[in-house]
């Protein structure tokens, strides 16, 4: 079973579909009995939809990868000042 820590550390490869089928299911057992986790995955894939709808960046694997790690670090940033 995973935690939150490992929640978080794997959530950019889940909303960027790289996660392992394997990884994707222990996230989404987590999901469903954690509300921290499902308040944060909700935010990070609006934020998400928001930025690839836009049309200004290109959701390429490249692109993807420092906006998903941005998004998490203001996610985490909005926790801590909670
Ligand atoms: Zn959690």
């Amino acid at each position: 079973m995973i935690n939150c820590a490992d929640f978080m550390a794997e959530i950019g490869n889940y909303l960027d579909g790289a996660a392992a089928a394997d990884v994707r299911r222990q996230l989404e057992a987590h999901l469903a009995h954690c509300q921290t986790c499902q308040v944060v995955y909700d935010s990070a894939r609006k934020t998400v939809r928001v930025l690839t709808n836009s049309g200004s960046f290109d959701l390429s694997e490249a692109a993807s990868k420092p906006i998903t790690e941005n998004i998490m670090a203001m996610i985490r940033g909005q926790q801590r000042s909670e």
